[in-house]
């Protein structure tokens, strides 16, 4: 298999350096970017396989690194993973809301860094076209005939819950925001600043039985389905 190259755009020189080490003993091959401006030029000369994006960069900051690669049709299906500081909730909603895939918060150990590489890539891999059929576990969705069963047992859902469930389902361990998932789901507008997707969440969670711990509620962010 051909090696996967990966992109880190950080201006912390050491942080580099342990990250490429770690990846390239992983059999990834790296390149790297100390600033936003050169990171984004060598995101679309490269067109790495994913991008580690670290937030607070000289030149260029992290999320306008994030909001160009999307903008820019040729770099928006590059995979991201935002490297950010702890207490930056706002800043990884928002980067979540423009695209990225995940989020690791410094400090980080090299272990989790390249599972979560490795989940992004496996992800990014799967999504490649819109899936009809989701079977986790007993839990099966039928997206053709609008039809969900646990444990062989057809289960009742709204229209509204069901595509909650088909949207964080399709996309295992991504975090989605609120705003992301009443876009997304309901097809509200996202400036709308409430709590209606908790309740649709609640009244799926209720009807799900055993599975209802597959939606997993990320503190200060939103929801995601267990990966
Ligand atoms: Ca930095």
């Amino acid at each position: 298999m051909p090696k996967k190259d990966i992109l880190i755009i950080e201006d912390e020189k050491d942080l580099v350096e342990l990250i490429q080490y770690n990846l390239e003993k992983e059999g990834f091959r790296v390149a790297y970017a100390y600033d936003g401006e050169e990171g984004l030029h060598k995101a679309g000369s490269k067109h790495p396989a994913l991008v580690l994006l670290d937030l607070m960069l000289p030149r260029l900051d992290g999320l306008e690194v994030c909001r160009r690669l999307k903008q820019d049709s040729k770099t928006a299906d590059i995979p991201i993973i935002i490297l950010s500081v702890k207490n930056s909730e706002a800043d990884v909603v928002a980067g979540l809301e423009l695209g990225v895939d995940d989020y690791i918060t410094k400090p980080f150990s090299p272990r989790v860094l390249i599972s979560r590489v490795r989940a992004v890539l496996r992800r990014s891999e799967r999504e490649a076209g819109p899936k009809k059929h989701i079977k986790i576990d007993g839990l099966v969705i039928d997206a053709s005939r609008h039809e969900v069963f646990l444990d062989g047992k057809n289960v009742v859902l709204t229209m509204t819950e069901f595509n909650l469930l088909r949207y964080l389902a399709s996309r295992p361990g991504r975090v989605f925001t609120r705003d992301q998932l009443m876009s997304g789901v309901l097809g509200e507008d996202s400036m709308v600043v409430d709590r209606t997707i908790d309740v649709h969440v609640a009244s799926l969670r209720k009807k799900l039985g055993r599975y209802a711990t597959y939606i997993v509620t990320v503190r200060g962010l939103g929801y995601k389905f267990k990966d």
